[in-house]
């Protein structure tokens, strides 16, 4: 597993592409600055790393865009030793950037090979999540409950209501909304029964598919 001077120089170019394109928190440009998004592909695919696409992963998934991982996770407004819960864990590079961040997660996937590999793989790099979880992130993480932030990697039909019941008051859920293109829509719980909704734009994620497999 390489990491060199020549990645490094690469991942720098795709951060002042972020930038241009509007990302703003320097926590999150300095969590993409580090992360080696080549480790997390096949290897062969090292030319695609570090332009801003997404790209697949196998089990017909994708690891998500840069800007998009960018976008998201700055829409969360995480702060070190948050306790975030991430649905959809895929390669794990989101599940990086939230732990480069300082934030305690916890990340639930439903493609048993997937979920299998990134287990084994983030140790190595030296990422330590909270708690990798094989299952339906439809129904959240009752017994960890309630939560900083809830992002969801997924394109959703609609917005579960276990994942709004399982915030904090405060804390924020991102997910992207929809069918063939989603909406990102950022909730926020104001009180016990409130949520604030605000909208940001069309993005297009994998499906977020019910029960595990
Ligand atoms: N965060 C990932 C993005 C992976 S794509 C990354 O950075 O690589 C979305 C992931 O969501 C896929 O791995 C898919 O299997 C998973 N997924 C889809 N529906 C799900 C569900 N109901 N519960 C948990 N994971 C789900």
């Amino acid at each position: 597993m390489k990491n060199t001077f020549i990645h490094k120089g690469m991942r720098k170019n795709l951060v002042a592409i972020l930038e241009k394109k509007g990302i703003v928190n320097q926590d999150v440009l300095k969590a993409i600055n580090k992360i080696p998004r080549h480790l997390f592909m096949d290897s062969g695919f090292l030319d695609h790393a570090y332009v801003d696409k997404a790209f697949p992963i196998g089990a017909d998934q994708t690891i998500s865009q840069p800007y998009t991982v960018a976008r998201q996770t700055e829409l969360l407004e995480i702060k070190r030793g948050d306790k975030i819960l991430e649905i959809g864990t895929g390669s794990g590079y989101q599940t990086a950037v939230l732990l480069e961040m300082g934030a305690l997660v916890y990340s639930i996937e439903r493609q048993n090979e997937l979920f299998k590999k990134t287990k084994l793989f983030l140790p190595k790099l030296g990422y330590y999540p909270k708690k990798l979880i094989f299952g339906d992130g439809y129904i959240g993480l009752k017994q960890e409950a309630p939560f900083d932030g809830i992002i969801v990697t997924a394109g959703a039909p609609f917005v579960p209501k276990a994942l709004l019941a399982q915030l904090k008051v405060g804390a924020k859920l991102v997910i992207p909304v929809g069918d063939a293109l989603q909406i990102m829509t950022l909730f926020t719980r104001v009180s016990a029964s409130e949520f604030e909704k605000e909208e940001f734009g069309e993005f297009r994620f994998v499906p977020l598919l019910e029960d595990k497999n």
